[in-house]
């Protein structure tokens, strides 16, 4: 038996999530419908699994590492004696879901992946969203073994009631189970198919949560509703519905941070001279002061309307940045006034005219 450690490529400290990602490279390309021809790949894939189930299981895991292989050896010491559990219960779940007509829902154990959409100011403030789904759960009426309320349950002949086969690994000096493929690991098969699902042992039932979105949540964050998945089996508890957060963009806003940052347009009369204006914030229209002499571009800092800090109190602010719009059509009478106040303002330059004046002098001499 070779090391496990060594067939995934990892060293001893490795974590829970290095060994998931590498059994999950190694096991894509040493695949033997990816290796069609070539025989030591069914050979390298089995290893590859095998390692993973030692691996993955912490009770295992550990027995490997204070036995080495004599924990999984027959008469050995580890946890489970001399079997090792071959997997397997993933992909059944995985096609009993799939005939129910529930998609994505291979190769997991009942968990189910949704998206949730939250407005931005969602996002920012905090709210309480209501999900709505269909899930699997186990069929009321047959508690979930497939056959007709009394009638008779048979012992599966292929597994004599085990629920999982026995198979010897030529290679490796102990045996390896996986679930039976006749009666899905139930170890029996109904006479009679439960009437209300089929014989399937499973309903779909829709569920309504209240799922809480805290303040500052980040497009791309992922909420988890322990048990909140399918139950594909009346004896083991739900697997987990897991929310993508998706924000939706603003017409007015994006997120810098805990900051809110917006563009608002100006008159330059307003630029020039100060004004008041209304500004969009994530609760409704406030008024804003735009001092005297504002240039294009310049930043107004609304404090504390934000997005709520996450690790401590209170909000980040509101960044106004000023939009100085020069008129796009002028009267005639317009015109003679700004051609006045050219005469006024005279030759004389402004603070940033002045400044670009002296780069340029020094950049040409
Ligand atoms: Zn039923
Ligand atoms: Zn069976």
């Amino acid at each position: 038996m070779r090391d496990p450690y060594e067939v995934l490529g990892l060293g001893r400290d490795a974590s829970e999530a290095d060994i998931k990602s590498a059994f999950r490279r190694l096991a894509a390309q040493h695949h033997p419908d990816k290796n069609q021809g070539d025989p030591s790949a069914q050979t390298r894939f089995t290893e590859i699994n095998l390692a993973n189930q030692i691996l993955s299981d912490p009770d295992k895991r550990s027995a490997y590492d204070r036995y080495g292989p004599a924990a999984f050896q027959a008469g050995g010491r580890g946890p489970g004696g001399d079997v090792v559990d071959f997997g397997g219960f993933d992909d059944i779940f995985g096609d009993i879901l799939g005939a129910f007509g529930f998609r994505g829902a291979g190769g997991d154990r009942g968990d189910i992946r949704m998206t949730l959409g939250v407005t931005f100011e969602e996002a920012a403030l905090g709210a309480s969203k209501e999900v709505r789904y269909e899930r699997a759960d186990t069929c009321g009426s047959c508690r979930g073994s497939g056959g007709e309320p009394g009638t008779r349950i048979e012992t599966c002949s292929a597994c004599g009631g085990r629920g999982r086969v026995r198979f010897q690994q030529a290679l490796f000096p102990l045996a390896v189970e996986r679930p039976c493929s006749r009666c899905k690991g139930a170890g029996s098969i109904p006479n009679t198919p439960c009437r209300s699902c089929s014989g399937k042992g499973l309903r779909a039932v829709e569920r309504v949560l209240k799922v809480d979105v805290p303040a500052g949540i980040e497009h791309g964050a992922t909420r988890v509703v322990d048990q909140g998945g399918h139950r594909i089996r009346a004896d083991k508890a739900p697997g987990n519905l897991e929310l993508l957060v998706e924000v939706a963009p603003h017409p007015f806003f994006r997120r810098a941070g805990d900051d809110v940052v917006c563009r608002v347009p100006i008159t330059f009369v307003q630029a020039a001279l100060g004004g008041e204006i209304d500004v969009p914030t994530l609760e409704g229209k406030i008024k804003l002061r735009v001092p005297p002499s504002t240039q294009p571009g310049q930043v107004l800092r609304v404090r504390g309307k934000g997005v709520e800090h996450r690790l401590r109190s209170g909000r980040g602010d509101q960044l106004v940045e000023v939009a100085v719009e020069i008129p796009a059509k002028l009267t005639p009478r317009a015109r003679e006034l700004i051609e006045q106040l050219g005469r006024e303002l005279g030759e004389d330059l402004q603070p940033q005219q002045q400044s670009f004046m002296e780069k340029l002098k020094g950049l040409f001499g």
